[in-house]
């Protein structure tokens, strides 16, 4: 049966979003909200909103007990906790189990099977899902050289319960090895409390592709093909797609065929998103193109591309199956039309490290017209503070080719205005007008190593907006104010602390 209520365990767009879809489904919503987000638009959109605790997300949207208290007091009968915060944590959904409330989303035991990077690697093996050449297990010093001898160098070095990027070390040469290894055990003892590290093949110049899954509670499970998501920034995200320039329809149909078998294998239902990680000259590895690299229990911020592109609304269909519904269509009938590529909107500063930026939105208008979503959060007059992610929007588009799909975004990103924080929409145009870009040659190191990047020289109109509605402070100024509070926070959970975030 249908849900009642849903309470949405989230922010920002993602928040706003996912009651947009409970709307339409005549469902009605509960926000929650920290003391920083009282005056949000996520909380205003909501049916009802509860305050659920301080600004710092450990205080309020990392929160188990108070999340669930907040549902039980407002008669939800379902969770949906979007992505990031507890989204992918199997304790909170079988917390919401066992209050009988619904977790919209894949069960707590499909979660913990692949939130381990060493037991989900084990279980693909087994699954017959192509995983990178490696070891897991390992113990002494001596049982790595040896492992990374027979894979053969560049290894990496990762934290079997790794995350974010966090606990991953590059080995070019046997010398580097034993420094790697103890600094890889000690940054993932601190940072997950566990220490256990794998080691696999290098792959230089890789790529980024991963499979929308989708399964009901009955058994069926299908793909709804790949976003390509190789233009990154210290391992995040900044550009999706879909479909990927790279890939021909026969590896199209051999890794969507990879992606549901993974998912089977962990019994999955509900969205979810295989990661594999591509390599555009398989030749130096046996000619497989493709391993799996880990999966995404929950829904994925890029998951507009794909509704764009296959005409399907997830977030409903998400809600739609975890109150029992079958997923109505066969994987012959799901088909792709079109392309679309998603921007990652950031208050952040491309010229100075990727550095979140904070303060006022003095001026903020999105842009529009045929074929553009904007998935967003924010108004004019709101605050970007440091206590969350800092993104400001979701540009989606859709055109019938890629080519046409680019120029519409290139237009939009023009359209959109922001003054009171920088942003990274030239960093975004640039990027777009490269001629990587429009060959598809963007591999996840692409902007480190491959894109030197300067930034226009501030306009006349962000001058003036700037100095007209906030006179006490200059531009120089808040720069330094603002790395100094960042540097002051003391949540450890806080995005704004480990730049790898959540933003996956
Ligand atoms: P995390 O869970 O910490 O994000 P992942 O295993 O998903 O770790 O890897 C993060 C990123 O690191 C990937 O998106 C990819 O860019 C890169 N990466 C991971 N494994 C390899 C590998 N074997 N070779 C080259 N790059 C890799």
């Amino acid at each position: 049966m249908m849900f009642k209520k849903i309470l949405i365990a989230n922010r920002g767009e993602i928040a706003i979003r996912i009651m947009r879809a409970c709307k339409e489904l005549g469902v009605k919503t509960v926000a929650v909200y920290s003391d920083a987000d009282k005056n949000s638009q996520h909380a205003q959109f909501a049916d009802e909103a509860i305050h659920i605790g301080a600004a710092s997300a450990k205080e309020s949207y990392l929160n188990a007990d108070v999340l669930i208290q907040a549902a039980l007091a407002s008669q939800a009968d379902a969770i949906h906790p979007g992505y990031g915060f507890l989204s992918e944590n199997a304790s909170f959904a079988g917390t919401v189990a066992s209050a009988h409330l619904t977790f919209i989303g894949p069960s707590a035991d499909s979660i913990r099977a692949m939130g381990d990077k060493a037991e989900s690697k084990i279980r693909m093996k087994r699954a017959g899902v192509p995983t990178v050449p490696g070891a897991e297990g390992l113990e002494s010093e001596s049982d790595f050289k040896k492992a990374a001898e027979e894979i053969g160098y560049p290894v990496l070095v990762k934290a079997a319960a790794g995350g974010g990027g966090k606990g991953m070390r590059v080995v070019n040469q046997v010398e580097e090895l034993k420094e790697a290894i103890e600094s890889a055990r000690r940054e993932a003892l601190n940072a997950f409390g566990d220490a256990r590290l794998l080691v696999e093949k290098y792959i230089p110049n890789a790529h980024h592709i991963e499979f929308q899954v989708f399964g009901d509670q009955h058994g069926h499970l299908v793909h709804l093909f790949e976003r390509e998501c190789s233009t990154q920034r210290r391992y995040q995200k900044i550009i999706e797609e879909t479909p990927s320039p790279l890939l021909t329809p026969e590896l199209r149909k051999q890794m969507g065929e990879a992606a549901v078998a993974a998912a089977k294998a962990v019994n999955y239902f509900n969205a979810g998103t295989i990661e594999f990680i591509f390599d555009p000259q398989p030749s130096t590895l046996n000619l497989q193109p493709f391993y799996f690299l880990e999966m995404n229990t929950r829904l994925q911020v890029e998951h507009p591309v794909t509704e764009l592109t296959t005409g399907l609304d997830l977030v409903q269909w998400q809600i739609r199956v975890a109150a029992g519904e079958r997923f109505p269509y066969s994987q012959e009938q799901i088909t792709q039309r079109g392309h679309a590529i998603e921007c990652r909107v950031y208050a952040e500063d491309p010229a100075n490290g990727f550095l979140p930026s904070t303060g006022k939105l003095l001026q903020y208008i999105e842009p529009r017209g045929p074929g553009i979503r904007v998935d967003s959060g924010f108004r004019a007059g709101d605050e970007v503070t440091h206590f969350y992610d800092p993104l400001l929007a979701k540009l989606i588009v859709f055109g019938e080719s890629r080519e046409t799909a680019v120029q519409k975004m290139q237009a939009a990103l023009r359209e959109f205005v922001v003054h009171g924080v920088t942003t990274n929409i030239d960093f975004l145009q640039d990027v777009l007008t490269h001629e990587d870009f429009a060959a598809g040659n963007v591999s996840t190191k692409w902007v480190e190593n491959n894109f030197k990047w300067t930034p226009p020289a501030p306009s006349f109109e962000s001058l003036v907006a700037v100095s007209l509605t906030d006179s006490s402070t200059s531009i120089g100024n808040n720069v330094v104010n603002r790395q100094s509070e960042i540097v002051n926070e003391h949540d450890p959970y806080s995005p704004w602390k480990n730049p790898n975030g959540f933003r996956n």
